[in-house]
């Protein structure tokens, strides 16, 4: 029999790649959609799949919609990607994203405890939550602490999963993915900003790109890849937690040198250092070993930083060259 899934966040870079990945896999998919002033489907089209995803109306701090979500889809897995996720935002709104990002996995969880708690759950969590690194290489043992009003929130979300994983006995996984970028990636992250800006320079319409800390250091992996993982998490028997990483970790310098060479130019040319985009904390460098991963689910990353910086600025190329 078919399954069914409801996915919150379905409407950003994770959740319109995992709706994609579930579809093909013969998945009935519903996604919790926050009313928005803009339209916010734009990722779903550009994967050609929004018309074969059920959309409820819905925001993940509301345990009502939730709720209703889940009379709706009778999900028999929940994936719990809906979150204020961007860094920088979190210092500017930081109770927001303690509610968007931290409380509202309460939400998620509680509702399913009362509505159906054999729904099996998965939880976005991130590799921020290690923040200043208390290992070379971060694994699911190593020590967190997070260096932004985001990374506090995310490390309740992981910690509510496997309270309530322990105490109602749910079938709850976090998945402490490390960065993953792709076109779809939404424009304020470094990755996206850079392919951006590669193709605007290249085609005559901007002349530099002004960045923050340059020598920082992510391991890089690319969206696509990354949602079969969390799949996988909740076809296991027992619930756990997994880190998803490539295993290598790149300067944000050695990304833009990659990106800007893929059409030609020298970023040295074109990257402008400005400290209005330097953090009050940040987080240096982030590393994962994803050896459980590969033990336990059969998975490893498959695209490298090159391939996906060529995927996003072609991408780009090819949004930039339709404009106006
Ligand atoms: P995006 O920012 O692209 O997507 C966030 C999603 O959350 C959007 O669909 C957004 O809806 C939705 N959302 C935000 N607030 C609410 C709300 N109050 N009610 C309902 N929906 C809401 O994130 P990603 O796809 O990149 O990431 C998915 C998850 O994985 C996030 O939780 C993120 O923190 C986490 N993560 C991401 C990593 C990455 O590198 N991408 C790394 C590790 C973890 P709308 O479109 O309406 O704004
Ligand atoms: P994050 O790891 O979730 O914060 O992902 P980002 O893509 O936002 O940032 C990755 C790294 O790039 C961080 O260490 C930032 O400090 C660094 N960085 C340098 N310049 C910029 C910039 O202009 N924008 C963003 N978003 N990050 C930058």
């Amino acid at each position: 029999m078919a399954k069914n899934a409801l996915i919150t966040g379905i409407t950003g870079q994770d959740g319109a790649y995992l709706a994609k990945f579930l579809l093909t896999k013969g998945y009935s998919v519903t996604g919790l959609v926050a009313r928005r002033a803009t339209d916010t489907l734009w990722r779903l089209r550009e994967l050609g799949i929004v018309n074969e995803v059920r959309l409820a109306d819905g925001d993940i701090l509301d345990l009502s919609s939730i709720l209703r979500a889940i009379e709706t889809a009778k999900p028999d897995e929940y994936y719990n990607l809906a979150a204020q996720s961007f860094v920088v935002s979190s210092w500017n709104q930081p109770l927001l994203t303690a509610q968007a990002t931290g409380f509202s996995v309460g939400v998620a969880l509680e509702a399913l405890r009362l509505a159906n708690p054999k729904i099996r759950f998965y939880q976005a969590s991130t590799s921020e939550m290690f923040g200043k690194v208390q290992a070379e290489c971060q694994d699911e043992s190593t020590p967190f602490y997070p260096r932004s009003p985001y990374g506090v929130a995310k490390l309740f979300g992981h910690w509510i999963t496997i309270n309530y994983r322990e105490s109602y006995n749910l079938h709850a996984s976090s998945g402490i993915l490390f960065n993953h970028e792709s076109p779809l990636r939404a424009i304020e992250f470094v990755t996206r900003k850079v392919t951006d800006a590669v193709a605007r320079i290249k085609l005559g319409k901007q002349k530099e790109l002004r960045l923050g800390n340059i020598d920082a250091k992510r391991d890089w992996g690319f969206a696509g890849d990354y949602v079969e993982p969390m799949w996988l998490m909740l076809q296991q028997s027992a619930p756990d937690n997994y880190v998803i990483a490539t295993g290598r970790s790149t300067t944000v310098r050695d990304m833009c040198r990659i990106a800007f060479s893929h059409v030609g130019l020298n970023y040295e040319d074109c990257v402008v250092v400005d400290p209005k985009f330097f953090r009050p904390a940040e987080v240096d460098v982030l590393l994962g070993n994803p050896a459980k991963a590969k033990a336990r689910l059969g998975w490893q990353a498959r695209t490298s930083i090159e391939q996906l910086m060529a995927m996003m600025v072609d991408a780009d190329m090819r949004r930039v060259s339709k404009e106006a």
